[in-house]
């Protein structure tokens, strides 16, 4: 029997992954291409086609293109920057469960992406051993059992929406049935370029258990909001989904005030969704031409907070290896 893939699927399997294709759709120097393919051969391009329908052709700064565009700079070491910034492996209990923060377990559902940033601090993570099979689901279901302190189980990645909807709404009534698990929380970037992927049966699996529902966003810019984007949270939000977003402050992409500011207008007036984390660059190795001072962040934080309604003010932060909780700067 042939199975049709859903169209969520068939946009993921078309994304694009050719530096050559992207050069010439987007009109882009060709003298770069060559740089191009030694930052790809490191970390894979991989961008859906609806996201560079957001670009302007002919701009090498655009900032969507800036976010998953292979380049030299990449290449170059810098002291400080490594392949494992948060020491991740270290909080790996279990294949698939990262057990970080007291009262919230990350579950890695896939290793995958439905695009590569190329400021991923996961850029280096060991996703051959966060695979998990059935019987390791197993194992880290037993562990939330077993650690009566954990409250909110959170699906990550990767991105944990590139399962199917079935393998979800499995896992996910599982967890349900762990008494002191409350709160289910998912955090991915795939509908604002997939909004397909917000299907009547996620809907159901995700709004239909005992859990309350939480999806975390991951935008970097205004300009990756649009009006389909807008219609799968606006399904979402009639569900009782709560929508929160996450960016990180990057170089070149939304370093200035104005850019934050309408970031945050945005995501709230068309989508419904609050400004949650801007998170710090995490310093991985190939990601540190997109880092920002700490000193300059809080500078725009504090004209941000002038120029926006206390509740659209995201929290500045940056992830401590080994602290207790994700650092909150003032
Ligand atoms: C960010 C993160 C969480 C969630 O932290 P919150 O501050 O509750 O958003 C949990 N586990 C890990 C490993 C994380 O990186
Ligand atoms: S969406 Fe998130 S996890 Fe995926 S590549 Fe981008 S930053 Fe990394």
């Amino acid at each position: 029997m042939m199975i049709t893939p859903v169209v969520w699927q068939q946009a993921l399997a078309e994304a694009l992954s050719d530096p050559v294709e992207l050069f010439t759709l987007l009109e882009l120097p060709k003298e770069l291409l060559p740089a191009a393919f030694k930052a790809d051969a490191d970390f894979r391009l991989k961008v859906p086609r609806s996201f560079i329908q957001k670009m302007t052709k002919g701009d090498i700064k655009d900032p969507l293109l800036v976010q998953i565009l292979p380049s030299g700079i990449e290449m170059e070491q810098r002291l400080g920057f490594v392949d494992d910034p948060l020491l991740e492996n270290h909080v790996n209990p279990i294949p698939g469960l990262l057990h970080k923060y007291q009262s919230r377990a990350l579950l890695i559902v896939t290793g995958a992406c439905g695009i590569n940033c190329r400021y991923c601090f996961r850029r280096h993570f060991p996703y051959h051993d966060n695979k998990p099979s059935q019987t390791e689901w197993i194992h880290a279901l037993d562990y939330l059992q077993q650690h009566p302190e954990i409250n909110e189980v959170i699906l990550s990645g990767g991105d944990p929406l590139l399962a199917p909807d079935h393998v979800l709404a499995a896992l996910v009534a599982k967890i349900s049935m762990i008494p002191h698990i409350q709160t289910l929380r998912i955090h991915t970037r795939l509908p604002v370029f997939i909004p397909s992927r917000i299907t009547p049966a996620l809907i159901t699996w995700f709004t239909t258990s005992r859990l309350k529902p939480v999806l975390v966003t991951h935008i970097n810019h205004p300009r990756e909001i649009d009006a389909s984007f807008v219609g799968s949270m606006q399904r979402l939000q009639k569900n009782g989904v709560t929508l929160l977003n996450q960016s990180v402050l990057l170089r070149g992409v939304n370093d200035q005030v104005d850019v934050l500011r309408e970031l945050s207008i945005t995501l709230f007036q068309q989508a419904g969704i609050l400004p949650y984390y801007l998170h710090l660059l995490d310093r991985v190795n190939g990601g540190a031409h997109f880092e920002v001072p700490v000193v300059e962040a809080t500078l725009l934080m504090q004209r941000l907070r002038a120029a926006l309604a206390g509740y659209l003010v995201p929290r500045l932060a940056q992830e401590v290896a080994g602290a207790a909780s994700k650092f909150v700067l003032g």
